[in-house]
């Protein structure tokens, strides 16, 4: 039987889309051109069977405050198991000189480190957290909103009575604000460390923000771990749907949009399997695919130009390694372990990466670098005493001597990079190092079609690209050009990262254009359309 709701790739945000409808009653079918589901949230054996590897995201701190699981509106937590592990210390990092910031759960624990290298910083450092608790309610109603379903950031910050400097503060870059507030450098260096795991140039307009949503989602609940890895939160979302008639096609990579008298009816996979929906269609194809999916010519010139100039944002790069120890990072106070941890250059370090980043000039020293060992808390992931650990930074896509070179060049920058990080964690060493696999942003991209040149966020988030203007102007609010096709995904308002708000805002939108009414649907328990309640099948 066709289904209402045809849904291209299988990420969290669009399994997420895909719940919604189901729990309303319609009947999904998911098609993913991976042979598994997840996209960025996947959890696999990538190197020796017992070791399970998040081979994108690790931190899920973002999707918590997400109802989809603050709410539980799906019931992933009381019934699919989904459980979080806060780890503390928060974060670890070595700076050039052999210094060291440990940031701390403890709020107050965390002030008195700033206070190591200023006690101005540390006063600075209570006083973002303090105003960005006071504002973040009207972030986050701005992110959960699709734009034209409610009133705007613009107004709704022009209601909070210090509108006018976050109005300012959110047109700067992270770099004015932290260089604004904080005076030592150990404070500049940490808080650049942190807001650049975004992969966003610090010294950009509009990236003024990440200097303080980021920390502050920290402080309150860390780096979230998904117990048992981020591929539990797919296996979760798939069961849910699965339960609901759902169906999720996998190894089916979708090559057109099906057009019929202007309105989007169905998707065509490479294969030529169609499939068509009776209602909507809904999609987290990169954008800059997307537009290739049906004559160019029939797209609007405003959405095409939009597409064009997209910025699809700075590719990463991946060193996993199998170990039996942890990296401990030797410091004057003592041995460290953290599962989010790394290291960082200075100021100026940072700041340069972004610029040879967003001019394609190759990375080959290590100004910045985040080391994940989630095992740490989550031993269960590996054979007794046993470790993953992730190498996440940044680098351009292709390296000096075009793609075909990047089998060498990955290996040497890995090996610069483990060189780089015994200057920290000296016992890290090859003989503790079980198995390793580098990925280059080509490896990326060839494992995820949706991270154009192995980027990792579905494209930049700077002014041009963010709110109102993702990914388009006229096109933000999930509606694409064609009636009946809908677009979710990191390339949608507010971008990347496992944060399930690009899936959940796209769900209201169709639910809001097929008449079923969001709000009966997004909410705890709930009724679906029909009026039958949604409690999972006995
Ligand atoms: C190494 C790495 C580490 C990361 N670490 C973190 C982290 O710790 N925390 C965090 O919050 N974020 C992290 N991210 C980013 C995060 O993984 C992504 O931003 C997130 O997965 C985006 O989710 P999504 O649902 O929008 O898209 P995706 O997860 O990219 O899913 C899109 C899906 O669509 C499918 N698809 C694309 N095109 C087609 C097509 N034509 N036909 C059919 N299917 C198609 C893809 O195969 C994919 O399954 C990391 C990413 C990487 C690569």
């Amino acid at each position: 039987m066709e289904p209402d709701v045809v849904v291209a790739g299988a990420g969290h945000n669009s399994l997420i889309t895909a719940c919604y409808l189901a729990k309303a009653g319609l009947r999904v079918l998911v098609v993913e051109a991976n042979p598994v589901p997840g996209g960025g949230c996947v959890t696999e054996e990538l190197l020796l069977p017992g070791y399970e590897i998040d081979s994108c995201a690790t931190g899920h701190t973002l999707i918590r405050t997400n109802p989809v699981l603050a709410d539980d509106e799906l019931g992933l937590v009381a019934d699919h198991g989904i459980a979080y592990v806060d780890p503390d210390p928060v974060a670890h990092v070595g700076f050039p000189d052999g210094g060291h910031f440990t940031m701390s759960l403890d709020r107050e624990a965390t002030i008195a480190e700033f206070g190591r290298f200023s006690k101005a910083d540390g006063d600075a450092y209570a006083r973002l957290l303090a105003e960005y608790d006071d504002v973040k309610h009207v972030f986050a109603r701005a992110q959960h909103t699709p734009a034209g379903l409610g009133p705007s950031l613009d107004q709704l910050l022009a209601e909070h009575p210090r509108a006018r400097i976050w109005q300012r503060r959110r047109m700067l870059s992270a770099w004015d604000v932290i260089r604004t507030e904080f005076e030592s450098r150990e404070a500049r260096a940490f808080l650049l460390w942190m807001a650049f795991q975004t992969n966003q140039a610090m010294d950009v307009p509009g990236t003024g923000m990440l200097a303080y949503s980021i920390v502050s989602g920290r402080q309150q609940r860390s780096w979230s771990i998904l117990r048992g890895g981020s591929g539990r939160l797919t296996d979760a979302l798939v069961a849910y749907l699965e339960e609901r008639g759902g169906e999720v096609r996998c190894g089916e990579p979708v090559a057109r949009l099906l057009l019929e008298d202007g309105r989007c009816v169905g998707v065509e996979t490479e294969a030529g399997a169609r499939y068509r929906a009776s209602r909507a269609v809904v999609s987290s194809i990169h954008v800059s695919h997307l537009i290739d999916m049906a004559p160019r010519q029939t797209w609007p010139e405003e959405f095409d130009y939009a597409i064009r100039t997209y910025d699809v944002g700075i590719p990463g790069f991946g060193v996993y390694c199998l170990s039996d120890l942890p990296p401990v990072f030797e410091t004057q106070d003592g041995p460290r372990t953290s599962v989010s941890a790394g290291t960082v250059g200075w100021p100026e370090d940072v700041l340069r990466l972004g610029f040879d980043l967003r001019h394609g000039r190759f990375v080959t020293d290590v100004p910045w670098l985040l080391v994940a060992t989630p095992t740490l808390v989550d031993p269960g992931r590996a054979p007794e005493g046993g470790h993953t650990v992730k190498l996440l930074s940044h680098q351009v896509y292709e390296p000096p001597g075009g793609l075909d070179a990047w089998p060498e060049a990955k290996a040497a920058h890995a090996a610069r990079q483990l060189e780089h990080l015994r200057r920290y964690t000296p016992s890290f060493t090859d003989e503790h190092i079980l198995a390793m696999l580098v990925k280059s942003p080509a490896d990326f991209e060839a494992a995820n079609r949706h991270m154009v040149h192995g980027t990792f966020h579905g494209g930049d988030r700077g002014l041009a690209q963010s709110g109102p203007n993702r990914p388009a102007p006229g096109w933000a609010a999930h509606r694409m050009p064609f009636p009946g096709l809908y677009q979710t995904g990191a390339t949608t308002n507010p971008g990347g990262s496992i944060t399930g708000i690009p899936g959940r805002n796209a769900a209201r939108v169709v639910l809001a254009d097929l008449g079923i009414d969001p709000d009966a649907v997004l909410c705890a328990g709930g009724t679906i359309a029909t009026g039958a309640t949604t409690e999972p099948p006995a």
